[in-house]
């Protein structure tokens, strides 16, 4: 049989996946295919260009099994644009003068970054951002400035919605200082509402980039060196910029659709029916170039469906466009943002639950039908753990409170969803949740990478893969097959198999780890794998925080070294061992508050929690407790907070032992400890237990003898006392077996697994746990007294520290791009003598003018 020409225009996702999908339905040979593609190289993963950036080469980027191109149906043409179609003879000729028949040809030209009309537009300097070659000049072109410069580069990323912001987290990953200029009133105007652009805002300014709204730029202007220099606004300002990177939308290229008389949509793009043919029956368009029921789409899984849909029909089926899933998610490490559905409550009679703020600036909102009972859309911002379990049901009844769904992971609020088999899992494949379970019942897939594999569900843009874990993991356990414990898609490892390789392999970074012991997908790193390895990193390679790498990998409150408040302010926590302080540590601590303006408050750990500090001020306030013998408490890490003690046996009539001096010693050696949770000690004098001992990680009560030590009690959601490990020890070994204790858990503890699950769940129990620390049961108590010996030696005030270097000062800005202005967000009353955060009742008050007194974060209060 004479196989029929399919030409296909561009080389891009759609492309890819186009051929992919006739090669793997064509068993009978009927068509042979010919793509000519522009860009010089095989489709690569445009969804994943930031990875570029965290060390993924184009050849990891690159879609699909090579193999596909040595198909001999199969020609892949590469570095050769199409210039002109002509219909009536059916051919496509290129750029270098080929020309090639068709008996069918399909336009899969993407679009172009549309670049705004202004003067300086095209200086060096100014990139866009849609391609491989886009990335790596852009990369080139900031080491070539930082390599001749002494400051830092600064950049400016024109455009404040998903593709800005990645680029924005790109030029971060730089390490130069990238402000957003977001014409619109916030961030993510396309796909979040006020509320979660001003929630987006914070979060971006967290991690270091500087946000500007309304902000609409007209003119960049050259450096007297050449190149970039600065840019100006429509109101006048100017800034300094070296380097400028557009995302300001894109633009069908539909230029040779135009060119041979097609139909255009009047906002560009090549109109097609729902079987993705044009106006001539000869010619589909598929992708970002088709104008498909009115509109073009900039995203690639209605793009796939398309190409499915077209290989469909070339082989006689009758498929037909079913409508597109726009849902979105930022890929932005550390921000956390999605929108899906009707996130605009536009649909007649939705209702809106909002939960803003609940804990950390997070906003979450659900659009609901008029009965509060279907899902039609939401908009997460802060915290979108939700997200994946959430938009498979839309348009479909939430069992039991909608609102229980906003509630953070971990409160056991949120109903376990059973999804049915046809809602749709990973949109960007069409995957459903029916064919998850079938590749794991009947296909055999029994780890993450098998079911990607064989259904493609997160192979693109991977937002689903918390899903796709579940129920892949809830089907094998009804298999009754051991689920894996791989930290998450990037290490096959569990933490405890990957604390060991690394200690063992005494590697020292991220990308050291990554390389060593990452799966394929290893290069970036996620929100579960990052603080995971910086904790790893802190015990068997101790270093600042902060230090290069480090610093991208914190959790929200390492990367401040302070705790984040609801109202985004920040509380400081000095160390008090025991709970000890002396007249003139307690004095200092009230001439600090009281100058910032701060609430102070006595915590559970036994210390004092001032609260309300701008972001600015907290090297201002650490100069003034380190400068009065203060350091770190480290209220902010996973690590040890406190040892609680009560008086003992200096000035309790009924005291046995010094409990003081012992939670004192603990508390200095232990500090600055990195743990998978955080840990506390609490020491007490005598069997009357006023510590509360034995509610904390490590539970010390003396007695007549000595001391009998307890693990495994927390607080929290769920509550435990801890148990008896081993009794009327001296103190010498009662340290001994604490610091074995804690580095055994340190080591095989879970990730977020905090010490009473860690024994429940660790080989032996609570039993085991005894074997190891005290009788030596796995031969490894030298290895971890001299780790902890290490820890002891190493040990250092982070803030003192930082105080001393300035490049790590320079994230404690308000903003990023104007770094003296403080923020305007932040307002106070007062209340009980002291103040607290303003609520949004009496801020609007205090705006109309009515007597709230309402001030920034330095009220001062005066009794
Ligand atoms: C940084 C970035 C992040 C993104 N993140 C997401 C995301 O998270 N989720 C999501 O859904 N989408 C995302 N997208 C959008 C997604 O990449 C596109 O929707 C998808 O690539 C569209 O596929 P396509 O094949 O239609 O176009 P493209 O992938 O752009 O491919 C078109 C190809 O055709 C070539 N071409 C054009 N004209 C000609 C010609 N005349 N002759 C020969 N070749 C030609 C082009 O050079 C290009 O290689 C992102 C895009 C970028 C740039
Ligand atoms: S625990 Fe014992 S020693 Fe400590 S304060 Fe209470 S009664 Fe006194």
């Amino acid at each position: 049989m004479h196989a029929r020409h399919l030409l296909v225009v561009g080389g891009g996702m759609v492309a890819q996946r186009l051929v992919e999908a006739l090669r793997d339905r064509d068993t009978a040979g009927a068509w042979r295919v010919t793509v000519l593609a522009e860009e010089p190289r095989r489709p690569y993963d445009r969804v994943a260009l930031t990875s570029f950036f965290s060390g993924r080469s184009p050849e990891e980027l690159a879609l699909g099994d090579p193999a596909l191109w040595d198909d001999p149906l199969v020609t892949l043409v590469r570095g050769d644009k199409a210039v002109a179609v002509d219909r009536a003879a059916r051919s496509v000729t290129t750029a270098s003068g080929r020309t090639f028949g068709y008996d069918h040809l399909v336009l899969a030209t993407g679009s172009y970054a549309w670049v705004p009309p202004m003067e300086g537009a095209d200086l060096p300097g100014v990139f866009v951002y849609r391609t491989l070659d886009d990335v790596a000049a852009l990369r080139g072109y900031v080491h070539d400035l930082q390599a001749e410069r002494s400051g830092p580069v600064r950049g400016v990323v024109l455009g404040g919605g998903l593709l800005g912001l990645e680029a924005a987290g790109a030029l971060d990953a730089l390490g130069a200082l990238p402000t957003v200029l977001q014409v619109d009133t916030h961030l993510m105007s396309a796909q979040v509402d006020l509320g979660g652009g001003e929630a987006l805002r914070r979060l971006i300014n967290r991690i270091g980039i500087g946000v500007r709204t309304q902000a609409m730029t007209t003119r960049v202007h050259e450096h007297r060196r050449g190149g970039v220099g600065r840019v100006e606004l429509a109101d006048g300002t100017r800034m300094d910029a070296e380097v400028v990177v557009v995302a300001a939308g894109v633009r069908p290229r539909d230029e040779l659709a135009r060119d041979a008389g097609l139909t255009i949509g009047p906002r560009g793009g090549v109109v097609v029916d729902d079987t993705c043919l044009t106006d001539d029956p000869d010619v589909s368009a598929v992708g970002e170039v088709a104008c498909i029921q009115g509109a073009c789409i900039g995203l690639v899984a209605p793009g796939y469906t398309m190409a499915e849909i077209t290989v469909d029909r070339l082989l006689g089926g009758v498929s037909a466009f079913p409508g597109a899933d726009t849902a979105t998610k930022l890929k932005l490490a550390g921000v956390d943002v999605a929108s899906f559905g009707d996130a605009f409550a536009r649909t007649p009679g939705a209702l809106e639950i909002v939960w803003a703020d609940p804990v950390a600036g997070v906003y979450k909102k659900l659009v609901l039908s008029d009965d509060a009972r279907t899902l039609l859309g939401g908009v997460l911002v802060g915290d979108a753990s939700a997200y994946a379990s959430l938009r498979p049901m839309l348009g479909r009844e939430l069992p039991g409170d909608p609102s229980a769904f906003l509630l953070p992971e971990g409160t056991g609020g949120a109903p376990d969803l059973e999804l049915p088999d046809d809602a749709g899992v990973c949109s960007c494949n069409n995957v459903s949740a029916g064919q998850i379970r079938h590749a794991v019942t009947d296909e055999g897939c029994h780890d993450l990478g098998a079911v990607k594999a064989c259904t493609r569900a997160g192979t693109s843009c991977g937002s689903c893969l918390p899903l796709v874990k579940k129920l892949m993991a809830t089907e094998l356990e009804k298999l009754g097959v051991t689920v894996s414990t791989a930290l998450c898609e990037h290490f096959a490892l569990s933490r405890a198999q990957l604390y060991d390789a690394v200690r063992v392999a005494g590697v020292r970074t991220f990308t050291e780890v990554v390389e060593r012991f990452g799966t394929r997908a290893g290069g970036r790193g996620c929100d579960i794998c990052k603080p995971a390895v910086a904790s790893i990193l802190a015990t068997t390679a101790p270093a600042h925080v902060l230090d290069g790498e480090r610093a991208a990998m914190q959790d929200t409150n390492d990367h401040v070294m302070a705790n984040l408040q609801k109202d985004g302010s920040y509380s400081v926590v000095p160390r008090m061992a025991g709970g000890e302080v002396t007249p003139a540590g307690l004095i200092a601590i009230g001439e600090v508050a009281r100058d910032f303006g701060l609430y102070t408050k006595i915590t559970g750990g036994q210390r004092v929690d001032m609260f309300g500090a701008r972001i600015d001020q907290l090297p201002l306030i650490w100069r003034r407790l380190v400068d009065a013998g203060f350091e770190s408490g480290h209220a902010y890490g996973k690590s040890l907070r406190t040892v609680k003690s009560c008086v003992g046996s200096t000035w309790c009539r009924f005291g046995v032992q010094d409990s003081v001096a012992l939670a004192v010693m603990l508390e200095l050696r232990y500090r600055g400890l990195r743990s998978p949770h955080k840990i506390k000690l609490g020491v007490s004098g005598c069997a009357r237990e006023c510590a509360e001992a034995r509610g904390k990680d490590v539970g010390v009560i003396a007695t007549d003898k000595g001391w009998n030590v307890y693990v495994g009690g927390n607080g929290g959601f769920t509550p435990r006392h801890a148990k008896l490990l081993a009794e009327d020890l001296d103190t010498p070994t009662l340290v001994r077996t604490i610091d074995r204790f804690l580095l055994y858990y340190v080591r095989t503890a879970d990730r977020l697994q905090r010490t009473a699950p860690w024994i429940e769940e660790v080989e032996g129990g609570l039993d085991g746990v005894r074997a190891v620390v005290m009788d030596d049961s796995l031969g490894i108590a030298a290895d971890l007294d001299a780790q902890m010996a290490r820890h002891v030696e190493d040990y250092e005030d982070e803030w003192r520290a930082t105080l001393d270097d300035p490049e790590k000062l320079r994230r404690f800005a308000s903003f990023v791009n104007a770094p003296d202005t403080p923020d305007p967000s932040l307002a106070y009353v007062a209340e009980r003598g002291q103040v607290r955060p303003a609520t949004a009742a009496e801020r609007a008050a205090a705006e109309r003018g009515e007597p709230v007194l309402v001030a920034g974060s330095t009220l001062e209060v005066r009794s």
